[in-house]
């Protein structure tokens, strides 16, 4: 245990040491942080919007649908053919096309990564601000969600993550009852998350609509849609079914890369 928490505490040393170089060489043209700061006042948490996120394709504008990473009847155990094609093919496709049509008409934020843009959209101009929240962040969170999935997923994970989420949460079952509760309760559309927090901490938080934990300056290694579109087809309305399988198909491996990552 003891060794655990001294691995740990080296990669929050390193990740906030990199995180301060980082700030400081920040180019004049990221303002948007600036003006975020003082919008949300004096004694709001700073961060600098990460410009990539451990798992998520290194994209810039024009942004494109990212294929399955396996076939869409692999997962038809825990969700159904027809959804997992309606979700990818249609919703997934709707983020990123809305994406960039609202864009298109602005070359200087066209460079910056999908990280940067959902990381930072409460700082850009008016006319993009929303659309870059919607669909940036649908964009992201579908691009994340597939690839932590996987039909030979579920289980419990390994390595240095089976042993940051036993030190924060007590046991594997412990975090899942968590993370299930927090998926669950989100009142509406959204998501629930593992996150790596403050320091690196490891949290559950969960997100209304498309928002991403990113723009609250937390990375996000495990998320769950539980949008109605995500499981509607087969489970109805009941949501924890949906988010109970969902634990048979979890992409451990994947996850674990993400924290190894950050
Ligand atoms: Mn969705």
């Amino acid at each position: 245990m003891w060794l655990n928490q001294s691995i740990l505490n080296r990669r929050q040393v390193l990740r906030a040491s990199i995180a301060a170089v980082a700030a400081s060489a920040l180019p004049g043209s990221l303002k948007g942080d600036e003006a975020g700061r003082s919008r949300a006042g004096a004694g709001a948490i700073l961060f600098t919007p990460l410009q990539s996120v451990p798992g998520l394709p290194d994209q810039r504008y024009p942004f494109t649908l990212p294929d399955l990473p396996y076939a869409a009847d692999a997962l038809e155990a825990a969700i159904d053919t027809q959804t997992m094609q309606i979700h990818h093919d249609r919703h997934h496709q709707g983020y990123v096309s809305g994406l960039n049509r609202a864009l298109e008409p602005y070359p200087d934020l066209q460079t910056r990564t999908l990280a940067e843009l959902v990381g930072g959209w409460e700082a850009l101009p008016d006319a993009v601000r929303t659309a870059v929240r919607n669909t940036g962040g649908g964009h992201l969170n579908h691009s994340l969600f597939w690839p932590s999935l996987s039909p030979s997923g579920g289980g419990e994970p390994s390595g240095v993550l089976d042993d940051a989420l036993r030190i924060r949460f007590g046991t594997f079952g412990a975090f899942r009852e968590e993370f299930s509760r927090a998926s669950g309760s989100v009142f509406g559309s959204g998501w629930g998350w593992l996150v790596s927090g403050a320091g690196g901490r490891l949290e559950i938080v969960s997100t209304p609509n498309q928002d991403n934990p990113l723009s609250r300056g937390m990375t996000p290694l495990l998320g769950l849609d539980v949008w109605e579109h995500a499981y509607y087809l087969r489970y109805q309305n009941r949501r924890a079914d949906y988010v109970q399988a969902f634990w048979d198909i979890v992409n451990w491996d994947e996850v674990g890369r993400r924290f190894e990552a950050l």
